[in-house]
């Protein structure tokens, strides 16, 4: 099979996909990554490009946003926590 499309069912746009060499190699790649997330029961952190995230459907489950949020304010706590026991 030489080439196969993607369908956007928003913008109701179809892109034709050649399989070249390279392609295949990518997806073989993911296809071994993506079993390894699945089989450590570990959710995967949120991307930081956010461009991607416009179109995606599973946004109002991940909430990227307020993920991101949470991890800063953690972060701020746990520097805060770690300086204040340091005293002068
Ligand atoms: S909203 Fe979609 S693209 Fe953005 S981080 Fe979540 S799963 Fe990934």
């Amino acid at each position: 099979m030489p080439e196969g499309a993607l369908f956007y069912a928003t913008t109701k746009r179809r892109v034709n996909v050649t399989f070249d060499p390279d392609l295949r190699a990518l997806t073989e790649a993911t296809a071994v990554e993506l079993a390894a997330v699945l089989s450590s029961g570990i959710t995967p952190p949120p991307t930081p490009h956010r461009s991607r995230c416009r179109a995606c459907s599973l946004i109002e489950l991940c909430r990227p946003d307020s993920m991101a949020r949470a991890v800063r304010a953690w972060r701020r706590r746990q520097v805060e926590a770690a300086t204040a026991e340091e005293g002068p």
